[in-house]
């Protein structure tokens, strides 16, 4: 699809470690509600707020690419394991902008957790130059009511979608979507502890986590 067929495109960076599908569902939901061409998913290199993942960036990426076969709404999108250094969204945006050109509506996805933090990014008050910023609500987060987070949500929220069409960038947007208790750190916990995490994530990632002996899965019978 080139740029000039798009109107509006997403991306959503994170760890994925695993992916699973509270990502997942999430990421289509948008599509659908929001109109998005396209969304990718945008596994970190070296993340630059957290620790160090538990699976290599490699093996993040086959399982973002497993998960979203067949789906042809979400895309993997791996730049910023072409990349040295800690993985900077700006740096992602700034590259995704001169890819799209300068009118598609770009949109950075974030759950509300990732939002909290936001005042420590790498730049971080230059990302509405070069996108909007979609933020999921999540179960067990609230946005925050008072500092320079919330402050600068207030600035440039819009009570409505439209605007994120409207304009190709500068704007804030907090979406409800269905939402699915599941997380990563749950996620390797199970595995660790011999559980099964059948339905929390596709079959095929599932697969490759045992294949290749992932998270310290300990052995059992998957019936
Ligand atoms: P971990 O438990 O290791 O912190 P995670 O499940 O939060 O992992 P990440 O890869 O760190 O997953 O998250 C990438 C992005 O997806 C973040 O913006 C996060 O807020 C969002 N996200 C993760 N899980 C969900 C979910 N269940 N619903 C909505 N957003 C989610």
């Amino acid at each position: 699809m080139s740029s000039t067929q798009l109107s509006a495109v997403g991306v959503f960076g994170g760890t994925f470690d695993p992916i699973h599908y509270g990502h997942l569902r999430s990421a289509l939901e948008l599509c659908e509600r929001l109109h998005l061409s396209q969304l990718r998913l945008m596994p970190c290199a070296v993340p630059s707020h957290r620790a160090m993942p538990h699976c290599s960036a490699q093996q993040r990426a086959a399982m973002v690419e497993l998960a979203v076969k067949g789906e042809s709404r979400l895309m993997y999108d791996g730049r910023e394991l072409q990349r040295n250094g800690p993985s900077y969204t700006i740096d992602s945006l700034m590259e995704l902008r001169s890819e799209l050109g300068e009118s598609v509506s770009l949109n950075l996805v974030m759950g509300c957790d990732a939002v909290l933090g936001i005042n420590s990014w790498h730049r971080w008050e230059e990302i509405l130059d070069w996108a909007h910023v979609l933020v999921i609500a999540r179960p067990g987060w609230q946005l925050p009511e008072q500092g320079e987070v919330s402050q600068w949500l207030a600035q440039h929220a819009l009570d409505e979608p439209h605007g994120l069409v409207e304009k190709a960038s500068g704007s804030v947007y907090i979406e409800q979507l269905r939402p699915l208790a599941i997380s990563s750190t749950e996620i390797r916990n199970l595995l660790a502890s011999g559980q099964s995490v059948r339905y929390l994530m596709p079959e095929p990632v599932l697969d490759y986590i045992e294949e290749h002996g992932l998270y310290e899965i300990k052995k059992r019978e998957r019936t």
